[in-house]
């Protein structure tokens, strides 16, 4: 199955995706980690794609083009993913389902998930990603430690440099004009899942469970 987690900045669609990456047992890819690695390891793209992101815009789709197509032909890629943060605008959304179709992928469903806009943004503000696993915790559960409870790693804690009030707020804009259209694209082809984002961790995970199971069951009913 390739799942597209799609959401507002702050969501919680990284969160899920690497629960549900471990839950399904297929990949999650990140074009944000994907970006960020780069912009670590200084290679072009990421010198490029540094500037962007700090000020909370978007990296060309040319250039996204080009990310995303390698990651899928994959071979670990064949049996499914979760995609998290892509597409972000309408463009990347036609471009990838075309390569869908080029690879075969016939099962795709986008699960977009909601939550209050204010809310939101005191989440972002309020969270610190590992510089090791990528992880993101809520600043109030990791505190007291300066351990990363998901790989061990010591003083990796940092807040994204686009993770300050005033980015935060330009990526909403961000998302509103660029990438919600990409729900109008998916809705039109009947394959958007709508997700309450607002509860906690845990209930999120066992709705999108459910919601997919729901969608297996339906789709082998229709092709029995
Ligand atoms: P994320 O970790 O998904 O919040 O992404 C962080 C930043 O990476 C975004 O604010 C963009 O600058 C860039 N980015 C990630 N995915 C994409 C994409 N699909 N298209 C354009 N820019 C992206």
């Amino acid at each position: 199955m390739q799942i597209i987690l799609f959401g507002s900045p702050g969501v919680g669609k990284g969160t899920q995706a690497k629960i549900l990456s471990s839950k399904l047992n297929i990949p999650h890819i990140s074009t944000g980690d994907i970006l960020r690695q780069a912009v670590k390891d200084k290679t072009p793209l990421g010198i490029e794609a540094q500037k962007i992101m700090d000020k909370g815009n978007l990296v060309p789709d040319e250039v996204m083009f080009g990310i995303i197509k390698e990651t899928l032909q994959k071979p670990e890629c064949k049996k499914g993913f979760i995609l998290d943060g892509y597409p972000r605008s309408r463009a990347q959304a036609v471009s990838l389902d075309k390569m869908f179709e080029e690879l075969n992928f016939g099962s795709v469903c986008l699960l977009a998930i909601t939550a209050d806009e204010e809310e939101l943004v005191k989440r972002l503000a309020n969270r610190r990603a590992c510089r090791v696993c990528h992880n993101i915790f809520s600043y109030s559960d990791i505190k007291d430690t300066d351990t990363c409870p998901s790989c061990g790693a010591k003083n990796s804690f940092y807040l994204r440099d686009d993770d300050t009030e005033k980015v935060i707020r330009h990526r909403m804009e961000v998302y509103k004009s660029n990438t919600a259209p990409v729900l109008e694209y998916y809705q039109k082809l009947d394959k958007v899942i709508f997700i309450n984002g607002d509860a906690p961790v845990e209930q999120v995970t066992l709705n999108i469970l459910s919601a997919l199971d729901k969608k297996m069951k339906k789709q082998a009913a229709t092709s029995a």
